[in-house]
Formats: structure tokens, sequence, C-alpha cells
């Protein structure tokens, strides 16, 4: 499964501005199929632990602040070469740099509410997406 699956969350501004549905529809449209999805609400602990490795940035603090601030949609999503596809197809991390058409280019509001996630590494999807999901819940 390696190469195949990564892990998305639709980010806290995003999701209060209502954009889950038409997020998720760019993204089944570019055709990554969905393995698992969840609406939920990150503690700030989880949110530290999630963004862990951005720990001592001068952006951690007001990253898990904004991380833990509403509901987040989480998301495994399979595709041939899914994690590089899917970055390519969010945009670059600042939305003011993204190319035209990506999620990051519609909806994202500035450089930490970017509107969603996207993982950067197949060995960081698998973490992240044990983070959110059991195999229950995958399917
Ligand atoms: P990503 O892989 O494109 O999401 O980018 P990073 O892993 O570098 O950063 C993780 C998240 O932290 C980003 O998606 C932004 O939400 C946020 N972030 C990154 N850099 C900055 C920054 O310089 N300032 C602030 N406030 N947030 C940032």
């Amino acid at each position: 499964m390696a190469g195949n699956q990564t892990f998305t969350m639709i980010k806290p501004t995003a999701f209060r501005k209502n954009y889950a549905g038409s997020i998720i529809q760019l993204i089944t449209a570019a055709g990554f199929r969905i393995r698992a999805m969840k609406l939920t609400r990150l503690t700030a602990a989880q949110a530290g632990a999630f963004y862990a490795v951005h720990q001592g940035r001068p952006f951690f603090d007001s990253l898990v602040e904004f991380m833990s601030s509403g509901p987040i949609v989480a998301m495994v999503l399979e595709k041939e070469n899914a994690v590089e596809d899917f970055r390519t197809f969010i945009g670059a991390t600042n939305p003011a740099n993204a190319a035209e058409g990506t999620v990051r280019k519609l909806y994202g509001t500035d450089l930490q509410q970017n509107a969603v996630h996207g993982s950067d590494s197949d060995e960081n999807a698998v973490i992240e997406a044990d983070f959110f999901f059991s195999k229950l819940e995958r399917y």
C-alpha cells in the first residue's frame, strides 16, 4: 500500500467557512478515493503531538492554538502516487504562493490558515493516518 495513500485534514478555518463540501468535491474529482473520513476536534495536546516536528519553531504555539480552535475533517485518501500528487493538488504552504486552481489558492486564508493539510512522505502518511483512524474505520 505504500505510495498509494495519503492523509489530509480540512483545517478549522476552512471548515468554519463551510468549504468542506467544495474541497471534498475537488479531491474526489481529482481521482482520490476516500478510504476513511471523520469530523473531529483536536485538543491542544493532540494538535501539539500531530505537529511535534515543528516544536521550537516560532509559529508552533500559534499553530497548535489554531488547529485546536474548531472542528477539522480528517481523511485517508488513495490514489497512485498519492502523497506527491496530493501535495501538487493542494499547492504551496502559503496560499499567496500556491498555483492557480489549487485548494490552498482557492480556499486558503493565510500562511497558517491554509485550508488543508497533506502528508509530506509515505512514512508520515502512515503515521498521520494511524493518529486518527483505527483499522475498523478504514474501508
Ligand atoms: P505543509 O507541509 O505545506 O503543511 O507545511 P509545513 O509542514 O512547513 O507547516 C505545517 C503547517 O504549519 C502549515 O501548513 C501552516 O498551517 C503552518 N505554518 C507553516 N509555516 C508557518 C509560518 O511561518 N507561520 C505560521 N503562522 N504558520 C506556519
